[in-house]
């Protein structure tokens, strides 16, 4: 539903603005298997969008000098609407993630992890920022639910800055009342049981047990995780942080994993380079 219509923005675009495409960067330094996987989605999402996706894919010998040498030289290309720093950095040489993902220019920092974006979705200022993909997709799915999310009571799992700190975020200037668990607090089954809407994103396999979760809550699981199991190609499988099958029976909505969050994430990458894309184009126009 979001991939299409966001083609179709992308098609808008080629028509009012001559063979316009917008840009996606996709930077990676070295070579996991996981991440291979994840920017293969991302590539593929871009190509059927008509976005325009490069891969720079860096050896593991690269120096931190070097990748914010080229992320400068990315923000500096007029023909790049968006640029991602795919992680975990997989390099032989100590580089600070944390001053890597910040050296992205905030007006291309489509996975919204720079400060200056961070800083504005805390303040509720949504308009005029980058929202990180995984919780923008959640909410894009509880918006799908049908589920007003103003007046409830969500409780979030996990205070990452990829995941659980920007979708408490999120959901408070959606005006929910908020609950951010982490592995301090005490007695998550309680914090869990008070939930209308649930969040989670801890990586730990189904922690999350079905007789935690209230009746009738919507249940959001961001976990990829993976269990040992001899009767699957591979000899594993993928789980959530959610025991399904038992959360399931509670829930009035809840994701699957794989296929829930993890497609929504993707989509949401791109239509925030999409945005970006019209950011500029309408800054164009109106000069
Ligand atoms: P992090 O490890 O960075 O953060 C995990 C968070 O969960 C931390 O805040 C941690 O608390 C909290 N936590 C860990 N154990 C417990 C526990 N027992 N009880 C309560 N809280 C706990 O992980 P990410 O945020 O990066 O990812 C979370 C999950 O989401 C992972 O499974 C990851 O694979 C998945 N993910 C999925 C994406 C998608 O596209 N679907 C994208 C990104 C992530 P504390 O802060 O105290 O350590």
């Amino acid at each position: 539903m979001v991939r299409e219509r966001l083609k179709n923005e992308v098609q808008k675009m080629q028509g009012e603005f001559l063979g316009f495409r917008p840009g996606l960067v996709v930077l990676q330094v070295g070579d996991r298997d996981d991440s291979n996987l994840y920017i293969s989605m991302k590539l593929k999402a871009a190509a059927e969008i008509g976005i325009n996706a490069n891969h720079v894919r860096l050896p593991k010998s690269t120096t931190e000098d070097e990748v914010l040498s080229i992320i400068t030289s990315i923000n500096e290309n007029l023909s790049v609407h968006g640029l991602i720093v795919q992680l975990p950095l997989d390099s032989l040489q100590p580089i600070n993630s944390e001053r890597v993902t910040n050296a992205v220019a905030p007006h291309k920092d489509v996975d919204g992890l720079t400060s200056v974006n961070a800083g504005k979705l805390s303040r509720g200022d949504m308009g005029d920022c980058f929202i990180p993909c995984t919780p923008n997709g959640c909410m894009e799915l509880i918006r799908q639910t049908g589920v007003s999310v103003a007046g409830k009571h969500a409780v979030v799992i996990g205070r990452s800055k990829i995941v659980g700190a920007p979708m408490h975020d999120l959901l408070l200037w959606n005006h929910a009342t908020v609950t951010t668990c982490h592995s301090k607090t005490r007695d998550l089954p309680t914090q869990v049981g008070r939930a209308d809407i649930l969040v989670v994103g801890a990586g730990r396999a189904e922690m999350v047990r079905g007789e935690w979760v209230k009746e009738g809550a919507v249940v959001i699981d961001c976990g990829i995780n993976h269990l040992p199991d001899e009767t699957r190609a591979g000899g594993k499988r993928v789980v959530g942080d959610v025991h399904y099958p038992s959360a399931q029976q509670r829930a009035a909505f809840i994701t699957p994993v794989p296929g829930g969050v993890g497609p929504m994430t993707v989509a949401m990458l791109m239509e925030n380079t999409v945005q970006s894309a019209w950011r500029l184009l309408k800054k164009r126009t109106s000069r």
